[in-house]
C-alpha cells in the first residue's frame, strides 16, 4: 500500500491577486487509495466569497471588459506556459487528491486541460469580435463579454474542467470567481498559483474554496451575470431555478448514461475493447462514458463473453503505480453509491457476468470497485437509467436498427453517443437520431475544440474552442455605424 498521505490542510483563497489564509467551518479529506486523513478544507465564509464577487465586479468595469484581443492572448500564452512548467505538479496533485493512476494523470487527465487551452487560443486567434452582418459595413454584429462569472466545477477532470472553463472567460474578455469541488480543491490552487504566474490585473481571476454552502453563496450572488457549472444534473437544476430568478446566463454540463451501439458488422474485438476501456477509465468517473453497451442480438452473446473478459483484464492498482490500470474512486460517498447501485442491479435481475459488489482481490483499504459487468439489462432497471459513475458497464441485446436507436434515446440525459459498425451510412443515420450532443463513430475522438456538452437533462450550453468562449459573451447588433 502507499506511505501514510502528508497531512496537509486546504485554507488559502486567492481574491483580488492576494493569497488569503481563511479559517471556519470545515470538513475532512481523505486520500482515497489508503482512507487515511490528508487534511482538512476551510469553507470560504460568506465575506470572503462577497470580497471575491467585489474584486471580479472591480475588474470587469475597471478596464477588463475593454482590453483588446491581442492582449487576451498574451495573457492566455502566458496562461499556458506557466501552467507547462508545473506539469508534472499538476499531474502528482490529481493523482493524489482523487486517486488517478499517475499516468493516466499525465497523459489524460493533464494533456486534456492543455489541449483545450491550446484551442481556446486557437479559437481566439481566429475568432470575429466585431464584424459586418453582411457587405453594409455599418451593420456590424458585436460579441461581448457577460460580466462577472461563477466557474463552479466538479472533482473528476478536476484541471481541464476548470481550464475549460477559465480559458474561455479569459478568451471571452469575463471577470471570474471559481469555485472547484471539495474533493480536487488542490489541483485548483494549483491552477491559481500558475494565473498569478501569468499576471493578470488585479480580480480578473479570483477562487473561492468549499463545498456546496460556497457554491450557493457564489449563485446567489446578483453580481453574478453568468453561472458556468459542471456536475450533478441535480444541482445544475437547482443552480438553473436560482440562476433565472435574475436572469443570470447559464451553461450546465450535467450528468450522462451513453449508448454504445454495436452493430452485427463492426470490429467485435476492437469495439468491446474500446467500449469496455472507455467505460472503466477514470475508474468510470467520466461523463461522457460509454457507460450503456446495446448490442445486435446475432452478435451479443459473443459480445458479453469477450466484455466478461475485458473486464477481468482491466488491472487495478494504486494511484502512484505507473501502469494503464484503474485506481480508486473518489470518496466514501462515490463508493457507496456505486455499490449500492451494483447490488440493486444484482436484485432486480441483471446478469453479473464480471466483478460485483466485493472488494477487488488484495485490497483492504481505499475506494477500490472491481470493474463489474451487468448483461441482459432492460430499460426498467436502475443500472439502465441512472449515472453511475463508477466501472460498471451495461449489456443490452437490440434487434432492429430502430429499436437501438429507441433505447439509445430512452434516457432523460443526452450528453454523448457511440456507433461501431462497418457501414458509413447507416453510422451517419444513427448519429443523426440520436438525442445526444456528441457522437463518436467506430472510435473517433473529437478533434481539439470541437464543442463539448449535451441535450435534455446533460444540460445546455457548449465548452470547448469557439464554443467555449461564445458562452461567455452576449452578441449585440449595432446598425448604422462603421467600427472606428
Ligand atoms: P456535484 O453536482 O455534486 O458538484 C459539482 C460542484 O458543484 C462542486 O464544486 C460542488 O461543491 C458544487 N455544488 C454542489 N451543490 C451546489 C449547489 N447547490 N449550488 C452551487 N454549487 C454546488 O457533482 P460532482 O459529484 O462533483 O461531479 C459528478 C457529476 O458531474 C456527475 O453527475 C457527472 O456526470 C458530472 N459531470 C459532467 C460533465 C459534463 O461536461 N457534462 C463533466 C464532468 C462531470
Amino acid at each position: 500500500m502507499s506511505g501514510a498521505a502528508k497531512v496537509t490542510n486546504v485554507d488559502r483563497v486567492y481574491v483580488n491577486n492576494l493569497w488569503q489564509t481563511i479559517d471556519g467551518s470545515s470538513l475532512k479529506l481523505l486520500d482515497p487509495a489508503t482512507e487515511l486523513l490528508s487534511g482538512e478544507l476551510v469553507v470560504s465564509p460568506p465575506e470572503v466569497i462577497s470580497d471575491a464577487v467585489s474584486a471580479a465586479q472591480r475588474a470587469f468595469n475597471g478596464n477588463w471588459k475593454d482590453v483588446p484581443k491581442s492582449e487576451r492572448l498574451r495573457v492566455l500564452r502566458q496562461l499556458l506556459a506557466s501552467m507547462r512548467d508545473r506539469q508534472e505538479d499538476f499531474a502528482q496533485c490529481i493523482s493524489r487528491e482523487i486517486g488517478t493512476p499517475i499516468d493516466f494523470a499525465r497523459k489524460g487527465q493533464v494533456a486534456a486541460a492543455f489541449a483545450h487551452l491550446e484551442a481556446t487560443i486557437s479559437a481566439l486567434e481566429a475568432a470575429d469580435e466585431d464584424a459586418p452582418l453582411s457587405d453594409n459595413t455599418s451593420h456590424r454584429i458585436r460579441y461581448e463579454p457577460v460580466g462577472v462569472a461563477a466557474l463552479i466545477t466538479p472533482w473528476n477532470w478536476p484541471l481541464n474542467q476548470a481550464v475549460l472553463k477559465l480559458g474561455a472567460a479569459l478568451a471571452a474578455g469575463c471577470s471570474m470567481v471559481l469555485k472547484p469541488s471539495e474533493w480536487s480543491t488542490r489541483t485548483a490552487l494549483l491552477l491559481a498559483e500558475a494565473v498569478e504566474a501569468a499576471d493578470l490585473p488585479a480580480g480578473v481571476f479570483n477562487l473561492i474554496i468549499g463545498d456546496e454552502r460556497a457554491g450557493q453563496a457564489l449563485v446567489a450572488d446578483p453580481r453574478i451575470d453568468i453561472v458556468s457549472f459542471t456536475g450533478s444534473t441535480s444541482v445544475g437544476k437547482e443552480i438553473a431555478g436560482v440562476a433565472a430568478q435574475r436572469m443570470a446566463r447559464t451553461t450546465l454540463e450535467l450528468g450522462g448514461k451513453s449508448p454504445n451501439i454495436l452493430f452485427g458488422d463492426c470490429d467485435l474485438p476492437l469495439a468491446i475493447r474500446q467500449g469496455a476501456a472507455h467505460c472503466f477509465r477514470n475508474a468510470g468517473q467520466s461523463c461522457n462514458a460509454a457507460s450503456r453497451m446495446l448490442v445486435e442480438r446475432g452478435i451479443y452473446d459473443e459480445a458479453v463473453t469477450l466484455a466478461a473478459a475485458a473486464a477481468r483484464e482491466t488491472g487495478i492498482g494504486r494511484p502512484d503505480k505507473s501502469g494503464s490500470h484503474i485506481g480508486p474512486l473518489v470518496n466514501a460517498h462515490q463508493y457507496n453509491r456505486v455499490l449500492g447501485l451494483i447490488r440493486q442491479g444484482q436484485d432486480e435481475g441483471a446478469r453479473c457476468v464480471a466483478g460485483g459488489p466485493g472488494r477487488p482481490e488484495g485490497f483492504k483499504a481505499g475506494y477500490y470497485v472491481q470493474p463489474t459487468v451487468f448483461a441482459d439489462v432492460t430499460p426498467g432497471m436502475a443500472l439502465f437509467r441512472e449515472e453511475i459513475f463508477g466501472p460498471v458497464l451495461t449489456m443490452t441485446p437490440f434487434d432492429t436498427e430502430e429499436e437501438a436507436i429507441l433505447l439509445a434515446n430512452d434516457t432523460d440525459l443526452g450528453l454523448a453517443g457511440y456507433v461501431q459498425t462497418a457501414d458509413p451510412v447507416r453510422a451517419d443515420r444513427v448519429a443523426r437520431a440520436l438525442r445526444v450532443g456528441m457522437v463518436q463513430v467506430n472510435g473517433n475522438s473529437r478533434e481539439g475544440g470541437a464543442p463539448f456538452g449535451g441535450v435534455r437533462q446533460s444540460g445546455w450550453g457548449r465548452e470547448a474552442g469557439i464554443w467555449g468562449i461564445r458562452s461567455f459573451q452576449e452578441i449585440k447588433s449595432i446598425s448604422g455605424v462603421h467600427q472606428f
